[in-house]
């Protein structure tokens, strides 16, 4: 198994040089906060990342996790490590402080929230939920729920779950039909079953507090007739203590392809006892709250998983000894050179690393525009909650979709032995697939990003998201770069003003191909920004190769946009002339 180490080089240069993030905090006012508090932080989220989740990876999918007399039971030392993680206080990071949460910055939880996705993805999805639950409760629940659940959820004493997916309702949750029934007493009695569910059950809390989409009575058909209710595993008496246990059970566990330390359970619910969380019939907007935060937290699953594979591949190709480099001999004293002088070695390791850091990049500006959404109100609140919106399905889905690259490559660096179990290659490939489907499956983003947020919004979203990338542009001091940067945005700007005339038909057949168009050219915006400023970074060993990187991204993938951009443009066409029978004919 590659011995994870986080990028604390790399994350330092991007709070410190390329975001300036002391200035960051000096604007938008957030009280306390500079980049000594964000490094020192990241240092101790990189030590229980390495010293405490990451050693569980291997172990964790090899056991993976079992239904005993109607329990889960996860792997040997999960809970341990997630009682050391609460105990240390990781889970309260973003908290509202009320609830005693730390109300840090997104620009130190999510590069935290990174490195325990490289260390044991299985292992984070649970608090990954956690604190979307955190969010959708303290956005949405009354003041009594918050009173009773939201501390115990934010230290992470309880953790939560997220419960939409019926075996007949998936992408489509117009479908759904969980039942809510409204009890004498004001809450609601809940049957109905739902799938997939992560952490549906666990053995690290002694409650479960779980979100639930269900209908109520007579309520509109589709999704406006969906609510959300909280329901706990274990009733919470007034005095906070622990009553009878809800009616509320697992069925079983699914067997799956990746993420085995990951109990994700088929869940019974028998007149289970709920309370309404937000308006009737408006709980789908109710969970979009949370479900928002997951989609970006997926799009860092990805990310996550290619730093690791791109950590274990490049330690294989410094070792590996196959073949002379064509370039020469270079370990003269044996009988083989180190396969990372193999030029083909080095594309695949330049792919992986200019696909990984330049979504870091996308990801920590992502991180910043948090910030102005959480420290700041008005129109500049309201500029980052556009920002944020346009950009949430591209880093969900870009960042899982390269990240299914980037791991298999990792593989393909190792030849026979990265697909060997005993190597860890592999399992980062299955564990990273499901970051593709869950949370929406990328075509979905696709169709968000192209709908919801380029056409609906009639440009708004794009061009407010265009205009913070033309303030990077500006800031670029290499003159053939800015120009290279600005050409870049007046072409996206252009294409997705094209778009803005073209069909829902027209816009569903290219919608992925959208968001690929818009990913690479954004992500190379960012490195051209980043190699601005790369020559006056301290580390010049760091910098050396950063830049070389960077040069190979917009030589060698950035390319990768004008096909995509061929396909948006002439593509809809060739998807919308076939008929079913052109398939099953
Ligand atoms: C390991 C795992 C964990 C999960 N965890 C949770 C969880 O905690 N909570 C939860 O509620 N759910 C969870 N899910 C469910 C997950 O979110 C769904 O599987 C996912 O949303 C897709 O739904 P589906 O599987 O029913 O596929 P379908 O909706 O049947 O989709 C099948 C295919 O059709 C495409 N498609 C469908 N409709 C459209 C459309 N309108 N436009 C374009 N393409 C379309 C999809 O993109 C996909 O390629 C989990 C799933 C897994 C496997």
């Amino acid at each position: 198994m590659p011995q994870y180490q986080a990028p604390l080089t790399d994350f330092a240069f991007l709070l410190n040089d390329w975001l300036q993030i002391d200035e960051h905090y000096q604007r938008i006012n957030a009280a306390g906060m500079d980049s000594e508090l964000a490094l020192e932080v990241l240092n101790q989220g990189a030590k229980f990342a390495e010293g405490e989740i990451a050693p569980l990876n291997q172990s964790g999918d090899e056991q993976g996790c079992r239904l005993v007399d109607g329990n889960v039971a996860t792997p040997d030392g999960f809970a341990a490590a997630y009682h050391t993680y609460i105990a240390n206080g990781w889970n309260a990071m973003l908290g509202d402080p009320n609830y005693d949460g730390q109300d840090l910055p997104y620009s130190i939880a999510i590069p935290v929230h990174e490195m325990l996705n490289s260390a044991n993805l299985s292992w984070r999805l649970t608090t990954m939920l956690t604190e979307s639950t955190v969010l959708a409760l303290t956005k949405h629940a009354s003041q009594a729920l918050k009173d009773i659940y939201l501390a115990k959820v934010i230290s992470g004493e309880w953790t939560g779950t997220m419960n939409l997916t019926e075996p007949h309702a998936g992408t489509d949750l117009s479908l759904l039909s969980t039942k809510a029934d409204p009890n004498d007493d004001g809450s609601y009695a809940i049957t109905g079953n739902k799938i997939f569910i992560t952490a549906g059950d666990q053995d690290w809390t002694n409650n479960i507090v779980h979100l639930v989409l269900a209908r109520l009575p007579n309520a509109p058909a589709g999704v406006k007739g969906i609510s959300l209710f909280l329901v706990p595993k274990f009733m919470v008496n007034a005095d906070g203590s622990l009553g009878a246990k809800n009616s509320v059970s697992v069925g079983s566990i699914e067997h799956k392809m990746g993420i085995k330390g990951s109990p994700t359970c088929v869940m019974n619910y028998d007149d289970a006892i709920g309370y309404l969380v937000g308006e009737e019939n408006a709980g789908l907007a109710c969970m979009f709250t949370m479900m928002n935060d997951a989609r970006f937290q997926v799009g860092l699953q990805g990310l996550g998983i290619a730093e690791a594979s791109y950590q274990g591949a490049l330690t294989y190709a410094v070792e590996r000894l196959q073949s002379r480099a064509p370039q020469g001999i270079q370990a003269p004293e044996q009988k083989a050179d180190p396969i990372v002088f193999q030029p083909d070695v080095r594309r695949m390791l330049l792919t992986q690393r200019a696909l990984t850091e330049g979504s870091r990049a996308l990801s920590m500006l992502y991180a910043k525009f948090m910030d102005i959404e959480k420290y700041t109100d008005g129109e500049e609140q309201a500029h980052a909650d556009h920002v944020i919106a346009y950009l949430t399905p591209v880093c969900k889905a870009f960042f899982t979709d390269m990240a299914t690259e980037v791991s298999n490559y990792g593989i393909q660096v190792y030849g026979g032995h990265g697909y060997i179990r005993e190597w860890g290659m592999e399992q980062l490939v299955r564990d990273t697939r499901i970051a593709q489907i869950y949370e929406g499956t990328n075509g979905i983003q696709a169709a968000d990003l192209i709908g919801r947020k380029l056409t609906r919004s009639n440009g708004t979203m794009m061009q407010a998201t265009h205009d913070v990338f033309t303030d990077i542009a500006n800031n670029i001091t290499v003159a053939a770069n800015q120009q290279q940067a600005h050409a870049l945005l007046a072409e996206w700007h252009n294409l997705s003003q094209a778009l803005l005339e073209a069909n829902a038909e027209h816009c569903a057949a290219v919608a992925c191909d959208y968001l690929n168009y818009v990913s690479y050219t954004l992500i190379g915006v960012l490195w051209l920004s980043m190699l601005d400023t790369l020559p006056n970074t301290a580390n010049r060993a760091y910098a050396k190769g950063k830049i070389k990187t960077g040069e190979f991204y917009l030589s060698n993938l950035l390319p990768r946009a004008q096909l995509h951009k061929q396909a948006v443009e002439q593509g809809a066409n060739a998807v919308n002339a076939t008929e079913l029978s052109d398939f099953i004919g």
